[in-house]
Parts: C-alpha cells; sequence; structure tokens
C-alpha cells in the first residue's frame, strides 16, 4: 500500500533524484516538500516503467525548462523609488504552452513559485486540456496601494516580461495579489510594446476585453464541484452541512457561493487579520461588495451584519466547528493540530482551494481518519481549466454564455474526478484522491515527454 506526504524514506530510484532537486535548490524548502510529494507517490510508478528511469525523466521533470528572475523598479504616488523582484519559472511545455499565474505578495520567493510551478505541471495535465506547466510573480505588497501605484508596478513588470510571453509560448493569469484590476494593467502594457492585441497572452482578462465567463468564479466553484463527486461517492452531498472557508479572495467568496447554492451552510471566512464568525451563514453579496468593491479588512463584513456575525481578530478560522472545510486563503495554513480538532468534532470532507494549504501532517490525519480529502492539484484545477477556455474562446473569436461556460467547468471537474478516483482504484489505493491525481498527472506528462524525444 503506498502513502502520500508521509516524511517516508523514498525508495531508491527516487531519493538520487530528491538529493540532486535538494543540491540545486538549497533551502527552498516549499520546491522539495512539492517534489518529495511527487516523487514519494510515483516511485512505484517509476518502478513499472524503466523507460523512464533510461530516459531520465524524474530528473528532467523536476528541473524548470527555463527560470526567469528580473529586477522590478518603479515609483509610489510620493515619487519615491521602490525595487521588487520579478519570477516567471516556465517549468514543463510537453502538453503546451506554459500556463499558470502571477502571484504578488510580499513573501514571494523562488522556492515558492518554483513549488507552484511543479505543482502546475501535473495539475494542468489532470485538465486534460493541452497546457503546460509555469507560474511567477514577485515579491510585491499591493495592500495599501493605490491605483496609480498598482499600475505602474504592473507596467515595469510586464515591461521585462513581455519578452518570454506569446500565446503560445507562455499564457500567465492572476493568483493571489493579481486580479482583473492587475490584470488589465498587465494586458495594456503588453499589447502596447508588442502593438498586438494578442488576447490569449494572458487569462483572467475582463469579459470587455477578452475574457471568460466564469473564469472569476471557476476556482472555487471548482473546488466545490469536486468536493460534491466526492461526497456523492459517499451517498452524500452539501445538503444542509456546516462548512468553513479560509480566506476572503477570489477563489474563497466563489466557493462560498458555490457551497450555499448547493444547500450548504459557510458559518465562517477570514484574511489575514483574522475571521468572521456569521451562524446564520455567510452573507455573500455583503462580503462580495466589503471585499471587492470597497477592498476592505474582513472586520468591515462583521460590523456591516450587525449582531449576526462576530470579527475575532488575529483568530484562526480553523478553531470554528464544521462538516466540510475549504482552505482557500494559503500555503500551509492548516496543521496538525486543526486538522485533530476538526475530525473530533465530525469533519467528513477537505477540498482545497488553494495550493497546499494543508501540512503534510495534517493529510496524513485527514487519510488516516477516512476523511474525503481533495488535494489541490485536482480540487482547484478549475480555475486553469476555465483558463484554457479562455484561450480556446480567444483562438476561435467566440464568447460563451455563463450557462455553456459553467456546464463545461463542471464536466471538466467531473472528468478530474473521475480520473482521479480510477487510477487511485488501478494502483491500489481505492479513495486516494491524492495518489491518484498526482499519478495520473504525472504519467500523462511523462509519457508526452518521452514522445517528443531528449529535449
Ligand atoms: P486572493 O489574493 O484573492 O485571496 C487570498 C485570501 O487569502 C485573502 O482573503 C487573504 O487575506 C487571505 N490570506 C492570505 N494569507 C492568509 C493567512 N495567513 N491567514 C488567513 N487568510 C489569509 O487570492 P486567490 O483567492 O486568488 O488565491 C488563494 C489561493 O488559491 C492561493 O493559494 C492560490 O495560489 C490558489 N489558487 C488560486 C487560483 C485562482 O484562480 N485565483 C487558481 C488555483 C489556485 P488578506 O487580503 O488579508 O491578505
Amino acid at each position: 500500500m503506498l502513502t502520500a506526504r508521509e516524511p517516508l524514506s523514498l525508495a531508491p530510484a527516487v531519493a538520487e533524484v530528491f538529493e540532486t532537486v535538494k543540491r540545486r535548490n538549497p533551502g527552498e524548502l516549499e520546491f522539495h516538500r512539492a517534489v518529495h510529494e511527487v516523487l514519494e507517490i510515483v516511485a512505484p510508478v517509476v518502478e513499472r516503467h524503466p523507460e523512464y528511469v533510461e530516459a531520465k525523466l524524474l530528473e528532467r521533470i523536476c528541473e524548470p525548462e527555463r527560470q526567469i528572475i528580473f529586477r522590478v523598479p518603479w515609483t509610489d504616488d510620493r515619487g519615491q523609488v521602490h525595487v521588487n523582484r520579478g519570477y516567471r519559472v516556465e517549468f514543463n511545455s510537453a502538453l503546451g504552452p506554459y500556463k499558470g499565474g502571477l502571484r504578488f505578495a510580499p513573501n514571494v520567493t523562488a522556492s515558492i513559485v518554483k513549488f507552484l510551478g511543479f505543482e502546475q505541471v501535473f495539475k494542468n495535465a489532470l485538465t486534460g486540456m493541452p497546457i503546460g506547466g509555469g507560474k511567477g510573480g514577485a515579491d510585491f505588497d499591493p495592500k495599501g496601494r493605490s491605483d496609480g501605484e498598482i499600475m505602474r508596478f504592473c507596467q515595469s513588470f510586464m515591461t521585462e516580461l513581455h519578452r518570454h510571453l506569446g500565446e503560445h509560448t507562455d499564457v500567465p493569469a492572476g493568483d493571489a495579489g493579481v486580479g482583473e484590476r492587475e490584470l488589465g494593467f498587465l494586458f495594456g502594457q503588453y499589447k502596447r510594446i508588442t502593438n498586438r492585441y494578442e488576447s490569449g497572452v494572458l487569462t483572467g482578462k475582463g469579459i470587455a476585453w477578452g475574457g471568460s465567463q466564469v473564469r472569476p468564479e471557476a476556482t472555487g466553484y471548482g473546488t466545490v464541484y469536486f468536493v460534491e463527486e466526492m461526497l456523492r461517492m459517499r451517498d452524500t452531498s452539501f445538503d444542509g452541512r456546516t462548512v468553513v472557508v479560509s480566506g476572503s479572495g477570489n477563489v474563497a467568496v466563489h466557493a462560498i457561493e458555490k457551497a450555499q447554492q448547493l444547500g450548504a451552510r459557510v458559518v465562517a471566512c477570514s484574511d489575514s487579520s483574522g475571521f468572521v464568525h456569521d451562524a446564520d451563514g455567510i452573507d455573500v453579496e455583503l462580503l462580495k461588495e466589503v471585499k471587492f468593491v470597497e477592498r476592505a479588512r474582513i472586520s468591515a463584513y462583521a460590523e456591516r451584519r450587525g449582531s449576526r456575525a462576530t470579527f475575532v481578530p488575529e483568530g484562526c478560522v480553523w478553531d470554528v466547528d464544521c462538516e466540510i472545510a475549504l482552505p482557500c486563503a494559503t500555503q500551509n495554513e492548516l496543521d496538525e493540530e486543526h486538522a485533530r480538532r476538526l475530525i473530533e468534532r465530525g469533519l467528513i470532507a477537505v477540498g482545497e482551494g488553494a495550493n497546499m494549504p494543508c501540512t503534510a501532517e495534517a493529510v496524513k490525519l485527514f487519510r488516516e481518519a477516512g476523511v474525503a480529502f481533495g488535494p489541490g492539484k485536482a480540487a482547484n484545477a478549475g480555475g486553469v481549466a476555465t483558463s484554457a477556455l479562455e484561450m480556446q474562446q480567444n483562438a476561435s473569436r467566440d464568447s460563451w454564455t455563463f450557462e455553456y461556460t459553467e456546464r463545461r467547468l463542471l464536466e471538466i471537474m467531473r472528468s478530474i474526478h473521475a480520473t482521479c478516483y480510477e487510477t487511485a482504484e488501478e494502483y491500489g489505493m481505492p479513495g486516494d484522491y491524492l495518489a491518484g491525481a498526482n499519478i495520473a498527472g504525472f504519467v500523462r506528462v511523462a509519457d508526452a515527454m518521452l514522445a517528443l524525444g531528449l529535449i
């Protein structure tokens, strides 16, 4: 029986590869963990495929095809100069152009971008769509910055990055700290420099200028659809269930919306300043107003909700009891202690809307307790899948309706669930979505790399 995300020593076939990764990427702990997880799970697969070993597939898959690090100088509203660091890791293009978001946050490092890029390769493969994997961003903190400052930063960032992009080469999207406003400034600068209205070069665009219906909702909705499938396999559903969602950004708000549409009661959500508890169920329209229009802190939601909601400053949302947990904020936010408590209080399912929000130890507990666990690689793949749908619409100069696009998203999430479920069964680990997702994604990428020769 294979185990996943447990601190096991690696099989000899893959241990050497892991040592090389650590040596080449010293101190990059997030990246090491992401690689370790995949190597641990695919070790028996590699043993069945001597052709992978001969072609040094593992070594090649762990080494990005290209990594770009660049200076981003910009001026604030007072004319003061700032210098940030920009990144783009073009990880793997065996299945299509590099595809993956840009993140603007003060804690962005090469390790974070590489871990996200590595995950993205397998996630994108799981969607079954023709997209490779990449990721990028900058150690820029957009919080408290004016629109003018955000625009100047985005323009400076794109002035360097544009030379590496193209609709057939590398197609970024948004991620934490990069939404429609930032993508607008980035796309505007790309268009100005290249003198091309190349819609397919970025996804997550506004509807009026080449974007797709459902893209803003896709990651959150997709996460809920994935969990709905896991629940269906256990003859249950969201209906009447108590749910907690962390974060109150793009992914979180839309996960709350869809979970409530399916009959759940979402009783808490958060941001980095604390969490709100609202026993009647979060008022998602008010939350959107506070977070997306006013760009205020989550405490403003509780103030506007009056006595029905409480704000807990500095509190952790995972102290709130729930049957379904949807971590949608950031990496390593839900640890072993939280996992233990949640399990004791009746947790039945977890869907990772964020990338790697549960620590390795938390995941181990969920799996041991028989909690249905949807790893981010599969559960949050709806965002990138809908980005690929946006690329399809851009290529055919078409735009689809909300209903049609959402139906496509639902079909894709069901198919990703089925792939993970069936792959886990095939490898003797029924119900282990973590193993199913990693193995299915890996095999698709590995087979394509073999077919393309030694490049
Ligand atoms: P946003 O920037 O829109 O939202 C992030 C949210 O998480 C904010 O509410 C933020 O609060 C909160 N947050 C950040 N750190 C913490 C913390 N330590 N404790 C509590 N809350 C915190 O990002 P997205 O919603 O786009 O992305 C969230 C996650 O989902 C990321 O891991 C991202 O990689 C992943 N993801 C996103 C996709 C997308 O389509 N957007 C696609 C697939 C994955 P604050 O405002 O205070 O910082």
